[in-house]
């Protein structure tokens, strides 16, 4: 089992809830549509990593791409919520990777059928440490940033987002139950690329955290 610390409060980690296309510069680089509502998909506990641990290339992929995203800690059961209990229940925040395999996803999109083995695989999700959500408000003003062996790939700022980050809790918590210890990856600017072997992965949400995780 997963587990996230925050203050002397320790989480276990539970369903990781996505969402994709949460940019319009993110959903149109890939020709996709701007969504009405928050594109959902899941991942499970077991693919989680931390910054530090390394990124393990599937063998059946040879277009492996990062996404940089703002993740929210659930602190609470919530179910059907409002926004103000949609707010109070964003425990923390991190900066993460949704690793997809992106030659995979077409295949899948092209058929009709859903993303799971472009987006689950081991170590798929990779996470910071978190920062208490009473520690900081979000502005919208931070930048959101991902460089490979150095070079800048995706920048971008927090308030490119179409649905913010309470919405999204919101909108989940109509859908499915949302518990404590659940993740929600909020989406990815633009600028999503591809990784090989050996590339080191360096991710930043200014004011909330830093990452870095190797390709092997
Ligand atoms: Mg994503």
């Amino acid at each position: 089992m997963k587990k996230i610390k925050l203050y002397d409060k320790e989480f276990t980690v539970g369903k990781i809830v996505c969402v994709g296309r949460n940019y319009v510069a993110h959903a149109k680089e890939l020709g996709n549509e701007v969504p009405e509502f928050p594109l959902i998909f899941l991942k499970p506990p077991s693919v989680l990593i931390r910054s530090g641990e390394n990124i393990v290339h599937p063998e059946y992929s040879t277009d492996m791409h990062h996404e940089v995203e703002l993740v929210l800690l659930i602190g609470k059961t919530l179910k059907n919520a409002g926004a103000q209990s949609a707010a109070n229940s964003i425990a923390g925040y991190a900066v993460g990777l949704d690793m997809t395999l992106r030659d995979v996803q077409s295949e899948l999109k092209k058929k009709g059928h859903p993303w799971t083995l472009a987006k689950v695989f081991d170590t798929s999700a990779a996470v910071s440490e978190f920062l208490p959500a009473g520690k900081y408000r979000i502005t919208g003003s931070e930048k959101i940033t991902l460089s490979v062996n150095g070079e800048t790939r995706q920048n971008s700022v927090l308030k490119k987002m179409i649905f913010p980050p309470e919405k999204i809790v919101e909108y989940i918590s109509k859908k499915m139950t949302l518990e404590e210890g659940d993740l929600i990856f909020t989406g990815t600017p633009e600028g999503v690329s591809k990784v090989n072997r050996g590339d080191k992965i360096e991710a930043e949400i200014e004011n909330i955290g830093k990452l870095t995780n190797t390709v092997i």
